[in-house]
């Protein structure tokens, strides 16, 4: 490890915004804006390789880090002209954590370090303001008292120590706020926090700065491991090995008076992108008082002011808004992407103490993406690796009905208005904490987590709800945050909510709220309204699907247009959709697919009257009497496949052979098998034997796919036929069409050649009876391991291949999608496997068998179309996984499909990037 500590302050700084794994990104990004002029104070990082030494040395530090940092706080020392610990010009400390990536409020931070008794006073008489002095010292006590020595809450129930303190304070003087407290009053709380401490914990509070600083340092690092910080790093896929950063920094004090203050900004507006400063601030105020819920604070401009009796910062203290406004236009333009500010102002001076790439909705990312395009800040590749598929696919989310809207309005459900922190529409049952609304969930009730103000310990409970309601904090409370960042629709700040955890009830204008009474909450408007609404379709669906909206009518639409051309032009893969109806497919369509990956036809032997048909065939006792049975499905699936080829009018539309195990279609219970075989004319008897020779101990693996097929070729003759005869019927009318037939559960070549005999056989008959012919390709799908190991052989028959990952991921792993349920979970809990196969690729096992088939299939095919319709061909990862396979396309079901379209191109971006990179 060469070196422990980076320097930053004055005009240059050691690190630079590069070194975020070495620095963390907090300290990385001071280090780059005082290397871009930008007003710091100044201070230095201890590395997260100390983090990790740290823990691998059994939370030891390292020899060597204290002569370091020591060394540098002589550095910031003369630069500030104060010295640490000093009795008449005391430079007093802010230790805060930062890792490579941002985990808001996960990990502490210690202000103010270096006060004790002596230095107090001097601070009170440098600044002529005793107030002000203690305000910082009792502040510090109990964080220190906290974070460093732990004095926290035993249980949920019970209120923060220091935080019950302060109450009692309060009550006992009759006052709300802290800024109403005495300067006597401030004088107590310090003693009696040192007395809490002293007595819960049996120490004393340091005295010596060193002692202290040495203290807050090595409880920044044992933060890493604290539980709320690993059940962040758990959701968000941070590795543990990567450790925290310390960062030393110099005091700037926003808590002086009224000419002092202290915000946060986004240099956009988190919530829906739009391209405006947008930010709050509280004045005379220190640290997290913006974030913490206890006073409201205040818009930074007058754009965003709702209300005419409060000041915004813009007219507060136009000088240090201006400044700050310069700030934002640096910063944009420096990191090309929307930042995430703090600022402290001491006596009208402007400070930036930390800069980050900001959190948004799925909204913002996608306007931001878009808009930065347009503004020349960004390229068109650079906006889509921007965008996640997933966040897309929340624009095509639903939004409350307007009409129900309405009804709700004149019936006075709208009971209050909070901040628009999470958009979106959301209606659920009301839960009262974390726990519940996990547990709810769970048994499938949709939840909205109602709390005062939500804090780390209450991510689960907020990823299982619906959306969250909350009554105190703002656009930048944890609840916001967390919320834009999981993509939940969130109200934050609702002072009117009367919220009682102990009676579980919500007062809001007379009306009583209780635990599981539905609450419709809207995060685009900041609405709330008790009761149920119905939703309807996004905007970017009404243009699309149900074309109720004109295109012109919609930014939104026009946005999502523009980024959808821009991945159109850059991927390779192309993508399909797994659709077994023409409105399905019509859907798919207008969302981009390229045709059909994946028809199954057994889908279309459930419906209405076809069902009996189907049965007859199954019962019927031998060839003639299946061939009367089938002779009457015959018409309907020529039908559907008629409507297929229409709507995909040109497009490739690949239709599977039947698939499930015929008992599938047979009822099983006693009285289901009467009442059938009252229906069907026959003895019960027979058909309750037949039930039970259709009886298979693992139908997974038993008569299905194929060998279904094999075993009945008039099946299989039946279903070519009306695909053939549909074509026909379709190209008559000037349409062109492209049928591809493909044979499930393939396992040896064989079994496709005798199925593909049929096929063509059947074509055969068709086109000569309808004088024409049509171009049809027959291939299987690659769905159990022997079809992956023998792809050259197969591709000697097989004209495309489709990787069936569902069914190829169960016999792979020997598990079965529908009992794996029972143990996935905890596989995935107890990292026995990193995610759950059935949603995304096993790349090294499943993987590994779609690059051999691909491969092989292709040395004996070299043209040889490749394809996936399992249900991964809609997962981001997957595409990616496919396109770095070399696979043609993707097929995956209609909703997906925008989704997919952006995974491919940015698959097709990283590969590019890649290879620039290798050069
Ligand atoms: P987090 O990572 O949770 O955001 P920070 O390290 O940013 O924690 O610290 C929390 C808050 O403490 C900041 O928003 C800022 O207001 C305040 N703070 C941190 N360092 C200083 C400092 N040097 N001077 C004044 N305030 C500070
Ligand atoms: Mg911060
Ligand atoms: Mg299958």
């Amino acid at each position: 490890m060469a070196k422990y500590v980076y320097f930053f302050g004055g005009q240059k700084a050691e690190g630079d915004s590069g070194m975020k794994n070495l620095l963390g990104g907090k300290g990385a990004n001071l280090a780059e804006m005082v290397n871009l002029g930008i007003p710091v104070p100044p201070g230095f990082t201890i590395t997260t390789e100390v983090c990790t030494a740290f823990y691998e040395r059994n939370m030891q530090l390292p020899e060597g880090l204290r002569g370091d940092v020591l060394a540098n706080l002589k550095k910031v020392e003369k630069l500030m002209g104060m010295r640490f610990g000093d009795p008449k010009n005391p430079l007093l400390l802010s230790i805060r954590s930062g890792a490579r990536a941002s985990m808001p409020g996960m990990m502490d931070t210690v202000l103010n370090l270096g006060l004790n008794a002596t230095t107090v006073k001097a601070l009170a008489e440098l600044t002529g303001n005793e107030w002000f002095a203690w305000d910082c010292y009792r502040r510090f006590v109990a964080m220190y008292g906290d974070v460093v020595l732990g004095l926290k809450p035993e249980s949920k129930e019970e209120e923060d120590p220091f935080e019950e303190i302060i109450d009692e304070k309060k009550r006992a003087k009759g006052i709300k706020l802290d800024i109403e407290f005495s300067i006597e009053d401030l004088k107590d709380l310090v003693a009696r926090f040192k007395k809490a401490i002293k007595k819960k914990l049996g120490v004393d509070f340091p005295e010596d700065p060193v002692e202290q600083l040495w203290g807050a340092i090595g409880a920044v690092f044992k933060s890493w491991m604290n539980a709320r910080a690993i059940a962040y790093r758990k959701l968000n896929d941070i590795p543990a090995s990567w450790g925290t950063a310390v960062n030393v920094q110099s005091m700037v004090f926003g808590n002086i008076g009224q000419d002092s203050g202290t915000g946060v900004a986004f240099t956009r507006n988190p919530s829906t992108g739009e391209n405006m400063f947008y930010g709050e601030y509280l004045l005379n105020a220190q640290g997290e008082d913006v974030v913490a819920g206890t006073r409201t604070p205040l818009p930074i401009n007058k754009k965003q002011k709702s209300d005419k009796s409060i000041k915004s910062l813009e007219e507060e203290m136009p000088e240090a808004y201006k400044q700050l406004l310069g700030i934002r236009a640096t910063l944009e333009r420096h990191f090309k992407d929307m930042q995430d500010v703090e600022f402290t102002i001491q006596r009208k001076k402007l400070w930036m103490l930390q800069t980050r790439t900001g959190k948004r909705t799925a909204f913002a990312e996608f306007k931001i993406a878009v808009d930065m395009v347009r503004e020349g800040l960004i390229d068109k590749e650079e906006a889509l690796m921007r965008v996640s598929p997933d966040g897309l696919n929340q624009i095509l989310r639903p939004i409350f009905d307007p009409k129900e809207i309405e009804k709700a309005l004149k019936d006075g459900r709208m009971v209050t208005k909070g901040l628009n922190a999470g958009p979106g529409a959301a209606t659920g049952k009301v839960v009262y904490n974390a726990e519940d609304a996990e547990g709810w969930a769970g048994r499938g009730e949709k939840v909205i987590l109602v709390r005062i103000e939500t804090s780390p310990e209450d991510i689960r409970g907020m990823n299982a709800a619906q959306g969250i309601l909350t009554s105190r904090g703002g656009m930048t409370s944890h609840a916001a945050l967390v919320a834009r960042q999981m993509g939940k629709v969130c109200v934050a700040g609702c002072g009117d909510l009367d919220i009682s955890y102990k009676t579980k009830t919500i007062k809001i204008k007379g009306k009583t709220v209780r635990e599981g009474d539905y609450i419709s909450i809207n995060g685009s408007t900041g609405e709330v309204f008790v009761g149920e609404i119905k939703t309807i379709p996004s905007e970017v669906l009404r243009v699309l699907v149900d074309k109720t909206l004109k295109p012109e009518k919609s930014q939104i639409y026009r946005d999502f247009e523009s980024l959808m051309s821009w991945a159109d032009g850059v991927r390779r893969l192309g993508v399909r959709t797994n659709a077994d109806q023409p409105d399905q497919a019509a859907v798919a369509v207008s969302f981009g697919a390229q045709g059909i990956g994946l028809c199954r036809t057994e889908h279309m032997f459930f419906e209405g009257e076809r069902i009996d048909a189907v049965r007859e065939m199954i019962v019927a006792e031998d060839l003639d009497g299946r061939k009367k049975a089938l002779a009457k499905l015959l018409p309907m699936q020529r039908g559907d496949f008629v409507g297929l080829f229409k709507v995909m009018n040109g497009l490739p539309v690949t239709i599977r052979t039947l698939d499930p195990p015929l008992h599938e279609f047979l009822p099983h219970g006693e009285k289901d098998i009467k009442d059938l075989a009252k229906k069907m004319g026959i003895a019960y008897d027979r058909l309750s034997a037949k039930v039970a020779s259709l009886q298979e101990a693992n139908p997974m693996l038993g008569l299905r796919g194929c060998r279904l097929g094999i075993l009945y070729p008039e099946i299989t003759e039946m279903q070519a036929r009306a695909i053939f005869e549909a074509a026909c019927k379709v190209k008559k009318t000037g349409k062109d069409v492209k049928p591809e037939i493909m044979i499930p559960l393939v396992g040896d070549v064989r079994e496709l050649r005798l199925q593909k005999d049929v096929v063509d056989r059947v074509a055969k008959e068709v086109f000569a009876k309808a004088k024409m012919t049509i171009d049809y390709k027959v291939g299987t799908m690659i769905e159990i391991p022997r079809a992956a190991l023998t792809a050259h052989e197969i591709a000697q028959v097989a004209e495309f291949f489709s990787f069936g990952t569902n069914d190829l991921t169960q016999t792979t792993f020997g598990m079965s999608r529908d009992d794996a349920g029972k143990f996935l979970r905890l596989y995935v809990e107890k990292d026995v496997l990193d995610y759950d196969p059935f949603q995304r690729v096993d790349e090294a096992g499943v993987g590994k068998l779609m690059r051999m088939g691909t491969e092989l299939g292709r040395k004996t095919r070299p043209n040889l179309k490749v394809g996936i319709c399992g249900e991964h061909g809609g997962e981001p990862n997957s595409v990616k996984f496919c396109h770095r396979t070399g696979l043609d396309y993707v097929s995956c079901s209609p909703y997906r499909v925008t989704v997919a379209r952006l995974a491919a191109a940015q698959a097709a971006i990283e590969g590019k990037r890649g290879a620039r990179q290798a050069d």
